[in-house]
């Protein structure tokens, strides 16, 4: 007997009929004798539309009530898992994040886990009964007031609870078989990957893959909770299912436990960054300070900087905020001009960012080499580079994306035969 968390995606619960479906799945580890937590996602497009309603109603409007808003969505997928589930004969019950509880801080819309309750759900596991838990959301306990965990939440939810109730393992059933070299979208030719270290995941979902919330890695690797990606899509009575050999997936592991290793393991890429450029800043002491100090004052996240070499005394300096701050960093250094004294500030949002992840570039030369080189035979500008001790990011124009993201997937060697 093992104590597992099973987590299902929007697609997964997107009807009652899909809903019946993942019963079955978990109807099916419950009869093999193990204790079941669930964690539900809202139905897909249902956090969407109650996003676009608060939007709707307010433009700005306070965080409190986006998440007591946003967070429904999931509490009815869970009320219908649990129905679905007893009505097929397996004793199930519901479980909002307040009711564990499920405690975080009070950062409305981003909130943190701090805590999770399981003594209610492991005393019923002796009775044989599942938990269905809504994912997304949790309580700031002082304040009484639910919380929502950031979009992708869910699966940080089930991380969490994983790590809670100390299960043996956090399934994440979703609309993919595993994770993939990079997006199967985008890439049919991708590879699914058996294995894949937890800091390259971090670096994957961090950098845009959207597959797993970038938060959920970081917990399965502090609290070593063994993560296995897979798909609801299967026949959840498939005989392969039930017998204890390995399903298609892939766990998300310490590196040590990969045996072979490529020196780029993925591409991922992130549309949601926008690019300033200042031009004609006066190239002298302090002046980077003076234009990055506003935005970190304004809670404004900078990610890759470029500054050129001077000429006759001036600079440009370029940088990536996220898209939904674009138009505020803007504000933030109009603000300064004056102390600052740059020529002008020019942005694009329609610019994509695309990384090439690996652990083995720790000790390869040459890498971001071919990635440039490859990029340039296409004709793909680019107009600002990063790099990591595992990671190299390019900022280019949003209409190349599917050329380079499958042009760098092919030069690393990833193409599935
Ligand atoms: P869920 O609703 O189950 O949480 P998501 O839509 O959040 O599902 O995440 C699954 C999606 O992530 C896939 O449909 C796929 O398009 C996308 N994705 C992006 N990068 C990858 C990758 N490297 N491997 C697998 N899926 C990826
Ligand atoms: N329903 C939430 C969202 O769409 C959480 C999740 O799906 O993980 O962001
Ligand atoms: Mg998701």
């Amino acid at each position: 007997m093992a104590r597992l968390v099973m987590k299902f995606g929007g697609t997964s619960v997107a009807n009652v009929e899909r809903i019946r479906n993942v019963a079955r799945h978990v109807k099916r580890e419950v009869e093999a004798g193990h204790q079941v937590a669930v964690v539900v996602s809202a139905m897909s497009g249902k956090t969407n539309e109650l996003v676009a309603w608060c939007r709707e109603t307010a433009v700005l409007h306070d965080a409190r009530e986006y998440d007591a808003i946003v967070a429904s969505g999931e509490q009815v997928t869970s009320g219908l898992l649990a129905i679905a589930l007893q009505d097929m004969g397996i004793s199930a019950r519901s479980w909002q994040g307040w009711q564990l509880p499920i405690s975080t801080d009070d950062a409305h819309g981003a909130a943190r886990i701090l805590d999770v309750n399981g003594e209610e759900i492991i005393k019923r596991f002796e009775d044989g009964e599942v938990a269905v838990i809504a994912g997304f959301q949790g309580m700031h306990l002082p304040s009484g007031r639910l919380t929502t965990l950031g979009r992708g939440g869910s699966d940080t939810s089930a991380v969490a609870v994983a790590a809670g109730i100390k299960a043996d393992r956090c399934d994440i059933y979703t609309d993919v078989d595993g994770v993939y070299t990079t997006d199967p979208r985008i890439v049919p030719k991708a590879k699914r990957m058996d294995k894949i270290a937890f800091e390259e995941m971090l670096e994957m979902a961090s950098l845009g893959a959207k597959v797993l919330q970038v938060r959920s890695v970081e917990l399965a690797m502090v609290h070593k909770v063994r993560t296995f990606v897979r798909s609801s899509f299967t026949d959840p009575d498939a005989p392969e299912l039930k017998t204890a050999g390995d399903p298609p997936g892939t766990l998300i592991c310490d590196e040590e436990e990969i045996v072979e290793s490529e020196v780029v393991t993925g591409i991922a890429f992130a549309r949601d960054e926008a690019q300033v450029s200042i031009r004609r800043v006066p190239d002298k002491p302090g002046i980077a300070a003076r234009v990055f100090v506003p935005l970190a004052e304004a809670n404004i996240n900078v990610d890759m900087i470029v500054q050129n070499i001077s000429a006759e005394g001036f600079t440009d300096i370029t940088f990536t905020v996220p898209t939904t701050d674009f138009e505020r960093a803007k504000v933030a250094l109009a603000d300064v001009h004056d102390d600052i004294g740059y020529e002008s500030i020019e942005g694009a949002t329609d610019v994509v960012k695309i990384s090439v992840i690996g652990i083995g570039m720790r000790s390869h030369a040459g890498v971001a080499a071919r990635a440039f080189q490859a990029l340039s035979e296409r004709g793909i500008n680019i107009r600002a580079i990063s790099t990591s001790e595992i990671k190299i990011s390019v900022l280019i124009d949003a209409a190349y994306t599917e050329l380079a993201v499958r042009t760098l997937h092919s030069v690393y060697g990833l193409d599935a035969a």
